[in-house]
């Protein structure tokens, strides 16, 4: 047999595009080819972002796109639009695509295809074609098992039939495994269709043989006892790789690092959908004044205006530094960097892990909150940042946690062994190295 081939179709968001391509230069490494499918839109925008893509293009990486049904001026924003313009656009397209590319690859047609959540149609063309399938989940194994049990939980009467908890409560999905609050499971508040989308889509990918989760055995252990189908080959971004697919990074900060003392920055990022209103914005900007310590912040254009022009005369700032868009692993693993608010996104938590840096944890939505879980509770690697009886996350909250979490030496100890008990899992004969070359074999 000779190498694999893996058709890579992620669903076209950050979260979802950026462990795939880190993912897919692992696989390069150890010979697999590889051909990864954009949406026309999402391949135009990473060309304009840097050099992203051709720092990722290889002899073994070749790029393909389809149109995912939406016209230029469409919200791409909104799942709902775009996961059921691609289901109804991009299935008809993909057998001729893929013939087209066998045709090109006669030695080598596709052997895999190896898809993000949302697109379980590829697996679907895929099985038709005699082509094998398997997924990357984007999230915490745990989050997967959430998804997997969404037709037990209305079975079993804990969500009505739209997804909608019956009563707001606390459960344990599997032994040894962090309490779950049912209204923050990752369907909810979203619309009904896509939390019907999400139950079909969880049958679909079954599909898929393996699903392959970013993350590491000794972070989730009970996670792993539930399937096996579930497979942990991370964490990915332990890969050399530091490149961010689809914004244009500002790497000026790094620059401005290097200036600042060890261990000293405090690095504030919401991932790429966080969004916090304007009365929490301008408490955590007053929170960095009064901490008097340097710190990077991510905020998004809008909000950075909105920090820039409206704060101007509480909001000093002077300590520190913000960005559109950082090249966050980079920075995590700067040594400057103390300490990282963070949303718990699953991809942020696993970067935080493998740069040993402790955390302090907001939570916006979703499984965020069972992330923090994990960080706080269970590897004892961060502190909770709580919010007051208005809502908020005070200024002196944040303060005082902050404060808590430069002086907590258990915190920082755990943080680095956590570091090298997960990185471990990805050197050679490591936990998910090896999940990782078994399942390259059977992909041939
Ligand atoms: N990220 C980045 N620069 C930023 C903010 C975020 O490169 O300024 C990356 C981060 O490294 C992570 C991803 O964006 O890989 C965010 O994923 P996560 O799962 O943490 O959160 P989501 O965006 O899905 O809420």
């Amino acid at each position: 047999m000779g190498n694999p081939h893996f058709l890579v179709i992620p669903y076209p968001s950050v979260g979802h595009v950026n462990p795939l391509m880190q993912l897919c230069e692992v696989l390069a490494t150890h010979g697999c080819n590889i051909t990864f499918l954009n949406t026309e839109f999402n391949h135009k925008r990473a060309n304009t972002a840097d050099a992203a893509l051709e720092n990722f293009k290889g002899p073994q990486i070749k790029f393909v796109t389809l149109p995912d049904g939406l016209g230029p001026e469409d919200d791409r924003k909104d799942p709902k639009k775009l996961i059921f313009s691609i289901k109804t656009h991009m299935p008809h397209m993909l057998p001729k695509l893929i013939q087209d590319i066998n045709a090109l690859n006669v030695n080598n047609s596709i052997t895999c295809i190896l898809v993000t959540v949302n697109m379980g149609w590829a697996l679907e063309v895929g099985h038709k074609l005699g082509i094998k399938g398997a997924v990357l989940w984007p999230a915490s194994a745990t989050s997967l098992a959430t998804c997997d049990y969404l037709p037990k939980f209305i079975q079993d009467g804990i969500l009505d039939s739209d997804g909608n908890p019956v009563e707001k409560k606390e459960i344990e999905l599997y032994p040894n495994m962090p309490m779950m609050d049912t209204a923050n499971f990752p369907w909810c508040g979203l619309d009904k269709t896509l939390v019907h989308h999400i139950a079909q889509e969880m049958q679909t990918i079954k599909l898929g043989e393996w699903w392959l989760c970013n993350t590491a055995q000794n972070l989730e252990p009970a996670a792993f006892s539930i399937s096996p189908r579930f497979l942990p080959i991370g964490p990915l971004m332990a890969s050399d790789s530091n490149k961010s697919a689809l914004w244009q990074e500002d790497t000026t900060c790094l620059e401005w690092l290097d200036h600042q003392p060890p261990q000293s920055v405090i690095y504030v990022a919401f991932g790429s959908s966080g969004v916090i209103d304007h009365n929490q914005l301008k408490e955590l900007a007053l929170g960095l004044d009064l901490l008097n310590k340097p710190f990077l912040w991510v905020v998004n254009s809008c909000d950075s205006n909105r920090v820039n022009n409206s704060y101007s005369d509480e909001f000093h700032g002077s300590k520190g530094r913000i960005v559109n868009w950082a090249p966050q692993k980079k920075v995590l693993n700067h040594p400057a960097i103390a300490c990282f608010i963070s949303h718990c996104g699953w991809n942020s938590s696993m970067e935080g892990v493998c740069s040993g840096v402790p955390f302090l944890c907001w939570p916006l939505v979703k499984d965020q909150f069972v992330n923090r879980s994990y960080i706080c509770d269970v590897w004892k690697v961060g502190l909770r940042l709580d919010k007051d009886e208005n809502g908020l996350v005070s200024k002196e909250e944040i303060k005082k946690k902050v404060e808590q979490l430069f002086d907590d030496e258990g915190i920082k100890a755990r943080s680095l062994k956590l570091k090298e008990l997960t990185l471990n899992n990805v050197v050679e004969g490591g936990h998910s190295s090896e999940n990782l070359k078994s399942f390259i074999s059977w992909a041939e």
